[in-house]
C-alpha cells in the first residue's frame, strides 16, 4: 500500500518538474511514514509539510526533492544538513550515497531522530547544537543544505564548502523566503541564484534569527 501511494506522491513530484532520476529514485526508496507520528502516518503521503512535535515539521516531499536536486548531490559527496528534524531528508541524501552529517538543536528532537536511524540502520553522523556555525571539525562539505529558514546566508556556512560546493538555503522572512543556491567558485568567489517563495519553520541561531 504505501508503496503504490509513495509513488503516485513521486509522479506528482515529477510532474511538478523536478527531473534529477537519482532524487525521484530514493524518494521512492524511502518510507516517509515512518518519519511522522503514528497519527499523522495516515496523510504521510500528501505533498504537505507535517508536524512532527516541537513546534517543528517534516518539509513537504516537493520541497525536499527541489532542495535536493539543487545541491547536485553524486555518490561519496560529503554533505551537511542543518535542522536533522524527523530525519527524512537526511535519510534521502544517505538514501543517494552521500556520507551525510546533520545538526539539529532541539535535544529531545535530536534524541528521537537518532533512536530512529539507529532503528533503521540510517547511516547518519549528528550532533546537537546551532547549525549556523556549522560544523568545522569533519569540513569542508561538497553540499550543504539547510532546512530552516533563514534572514541571511551565514558565513561561516560559506567557508566550510569546497571550491565547487553549494550551499542551499532559504533566505528571506519569518514567513516566506526564497531558496538561495549558493556556488563556491573561489576561495571568496561565490555564485548565488535564486528561486522564490517557501515557507520554513526559523532558523535560530548565532547566524540566524534569534527566537522563534
Ligand atoms: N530536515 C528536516 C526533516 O526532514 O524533517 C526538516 C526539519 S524542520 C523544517 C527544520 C528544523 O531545523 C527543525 O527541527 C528545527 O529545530 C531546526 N533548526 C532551527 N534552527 C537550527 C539551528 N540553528 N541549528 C540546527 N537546527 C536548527
Amino acid at each position: 500500500m504505501s508503496e503504490s501511494e509513495r509513488n503516485i506522491l513521486v509522479n506528482g513530484i515529477e510532474d511538478k518538474g523536478v527531473t534529477d532520476s537519482n532524487v525521484l529514485s530514493a524518494l521512492r526508496k524511502v518510507e516517509r511514514e515512518k518519519f511522522v507520528p503514528l497519527m499523522m502516518r495516515p496523510t504521510a503521503y500528501r505533498d504537505i509539510a507535517l508536524p512532527i512535535g516541537y513546534g517543528q515539521t517534516i518539509s513537504q516531499p516537493y520541497t525536499v526533492a527541489l532542495m535536493t536536486q539543487a545541491l547536485k548531490v553524486k555518490k561519496g559527496d560529503k554533505v551537511l544538513e542543518i535542522g536533522t528534524g524527523s530525519g527524512y531528508q537526511a535519510a534521502i541524501l544517505e538514501k543517494m550515497g552521500a556520507k551525510v552529517y546533520s545538526i539539529e538543536r532541539h535535544n529531545d528532537l535530536y534524541r528521537k531522530t537518532q533512536k530512529l536511524f539507529d532503528k533503521l540502520g540510517i547511516r547518519v553522523s549528528t550532533k546537537c547544537g546551532d547549525g549556523t556555525i556549522g560544523w568545522s571539525e569533519h569540513a569542508p562539505y561538497d553540499g550543504i543544505i539547510v532546512t530552516a529558514g533563514s534572514p541571511e546566508i551565514p558565513e561561516s556556512l560559506k567557508k566550510q564548502l569546497v571550491n565547487g560546493g553549494r550551499l542551499v538555503i532559504p533566505v528571506g522572512g519569518k514567513q516566506t523566503q526564497t531558496l538561495k543556491v549558493v556556488t563556491r567558485e573561489s576561495e571568496d568567489e561565490y555564485e548565488i541564484e535564486s528561486i522564490p517563495e517557501f515557507a520554513f519553520v526559523p532558523l535560530i541561531g548565532r547566524e540566524a534569527w534569534d527566537k522563534e
